[in-house]
């Protein structure tokens, strides 16, 4: 299989993905359907995809990176007892490029925010 049409695969399965997978689970979704393919590969294509701005490789501190098919501006909540990622879908960070320029002089060229807490799921699991 050409490498083309494998990073493709990579990038198809992560756009349709809504759980922030990690490169390893990345890796056991493509087994299935692409066998021969090795984790180094799937961490290369992912880091290539990632550097074109295809997909966005989100960094946690604590834990393995995560990859994120949304390119579009937006922030994530991390769950601390599950360990999941989801999407904070958000307005009230809209301005905070702009607010962090015009109070400290500063051009933001990019920002990163991730909540952590508990989900609705662990949450009922422990009442
Ligand atoms: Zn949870
Ligand atoms: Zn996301």
């Amino acid at each position: 299989m050409k490498y083309s049409k494998q990073r493709e695969m990579i990038r198809a399965l992560v756009a349709d993905c809504r759980t922030h997978p990690t490169a390893d689970e990345i890796y056991g979704m493509l087994r299935p359907m692409i066998p021969h393919i090795s984790l180094a590969t799937v961490y290369r294509n992912l880091n290539m995809l990632a550097e074109q701005g295809v997909l966005r490789k989100i960094t946690v501190s604590g834990g393995p990176d995560r990859f994120d098919g949304n390119i579009k501006e937006h922030y994530h909540m991390v769950c601390t007892h599950c360990g999941e990622m989801m999407d904070l879908e958000t307005d009230f960070f809209d301005d905070i490029a702009r607010k962090i320029e015009q109070k400290h002089d500063f051009t933001v060229t990019n920002h990163r925010l991730i909540v952590y807490g508990v989900c609705k799921k662990c949450s009922n699991n422990n009442t």
